[in-house]
């Protein structure tokens, strides 16, 4: 009769640890690290190309335009599918 394996080994929770570690240093607006981007020497350092569309979301975002006078229009959950 074998031992049950514990759920998380030592070496998974070091590993856990190390990315919500590494998580916390990101910047939520854009991802990166905050020590990167919010250096003050970074400032000027970035440029924003111009936008890619996705044509999925604008299909979304035009379908929800239809449902803002439904009541609770936050709580309607919408999703795409490729036209077949
Ligand atoms: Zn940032």
């Amino acid at each position: 009769m074998s031992t049950p394996e514990p759920e998380w080994s030592e070496e998974d929770q070091a590993w856990m640890l190390a990315l919500a570690e590494y998580r916390a240093g990101l910047c939520p607006a854009c991802r990166r690290p905050l020590r990167e981007c919010a250096d003050p020497d970074a400032d000027g350092g970035y440029t924003v190309p111009s936008p890619t569309r996705c044509h999925a979301t604008t299909a979304l975002l035009i379908a929800q335009e239809q449902y803002t006078e439904s009541p609770q229009a936050g709580a309607l959950l919408f999703h795409t599918e490729r036209r077949g």
